[in-house]
């Protein structure tokens, strides 16, 4: 099969459309057809080495395409289907307590295994979930990683209520899109950050209530403006460094704060007598449960939930397409089509 596969870390220019062997389904799992497969801030980590691979190396976690070689009667040959980023063990105590992202042997598909930057992937059967027609393979393979972190952030951890006020950083990232979208559909008030009017005006289009330029205006003082000097309930973070004391400001008292990322850089101050006088609650999030992403897919599919594509890709040009993600001009999912 043709894939992108990289033989050392580095820049984009590592990246190389190449042969590489033909994936075979072993017991329990299945071989897909891959028809889309969307870039994630994971994809560049991995390309860069932050984490020991195995190489030559296939990134890509965000699939959608044909099932072509299965044994399984409930999955045929040509059944259309998206999968499930996060890989388990299916046997321990956290994947049979349904919190699959705890499980120690957790991975996301396209790091430590293969991923979908290739003509076919591989994957084990509990991954793979049967997409219906109405729904295109670009806009299947935009949905999985960003919906289900998001998802996980807001309703599993942050614990979402109806009526609350949340802050979403990063409109226009793939977390930040499905969070709008996500909160919204849980009767949360919505505010966003973009750094262009273009982004903000997307941001409102996708559910945002009110908006705020992070290069122009200070989000702390807005965030009060639009909340009668009462903060938010819930801050969505994955900037990091960049942010983090912005987005403590913003918290109102008993608030809970939820990061899934740190691109701009992981050290972070606390003043420890807010935490403790306000109540703050403070947490990590990584992907989430399988379960999880069935019930996300049920609006997805239903047309409640839609993932935002800014632009595609063949999968021969994946390095213009992970440039074109460092450079972060994009609103929404940047998506290679095989
Ligand atoms: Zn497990």
């Amino acid at each position: 099969m043709k894939a992108i596969r990289f033989h050392e870390h580095g820049e984009t220019d590592v990246l190389r459309y190449e042969d590489a062997p033909d994936p075979r389904a072993r017991p329990g799992e299945v071989v897909v057809r891959v028809r889309a497969c969307a870039l994630n801030r994971l994809d560049v980590w991995n390309r860069r080495g932050v984490v020991r691979l195995p190489l030559p190396h296939i990134s890509g976690a965000d699939v959608a395409g044909e099932i072509a070689e299965s044994s399984d009667s409930e999955l045929p040959v040509g059944r259309r289907v998206l999968l499930q980023p996060g890989l388990s063990c299916g046997r321990c105590e956290a994947c049979l307590d349904g919190r699959d992202n705890l499980c120690p042997k957790y991975d996301v598909l396209g790091s430590q295994s293969d991923g979908g930057y290739a003509e076919f992937v591989r994957i084990a059967v509990q991954n793979v979930v049967p997409l219906p027609d109405a729904i295109g393979f670009v806009e299947a393979a935009a949905f999985p990683l960003t919906f289900l972190t998001a998802w996980h952030m807001l309703l599993t951890r942050a614990r979402l209520r109806a009526g609350e006020d949340v802050l979403v950083l990063g409109a226009g990232s793939g977390v930040g899109q499905a969070a709008i979208q996500i909160a919204g559909l849980h009767g949360a008030r919505v505010f966003a950050t973009a750094g262009t009017e273009e982004k903000l005006a997307r941001a409102r289009e996708i559910g945002a209530h009110d908006v705020i330029n992070h290069h122009a205006q200070d989000v702390p003082a807005e965030i009060k403006r639009f909340t009668n000097n009462r903060g938010v309930d819930v801050v969505i973070e994955h900037v990091g460094e960049a942010t983090w004391d912005r987005s403590i400001k913003c918290m109102a008292r008993g608030a809970r704060l939820v990061t899934c990322g740190a691109t701009t850089g992981y050290r972070a101050n606390l003043d420890l007598r807010f935490l403790f006088a306000r109540q703050y609650s403070l947490m990590g999030s990584y992907m989430g449960t399988k379960g999880e992403l069935l019930r996300a897919a049920r609006f997805f599919f239903s047309g409640q939930l839609r993932p935002v594509v800014d632009r595609t890709f063949p999968l021969a040009e994946a390095a213009a397409a992970q440039s074109y993600l460092e450079r972060g001009e994009q609103f929404g999912k940047v998506v290679l089509e095989v």
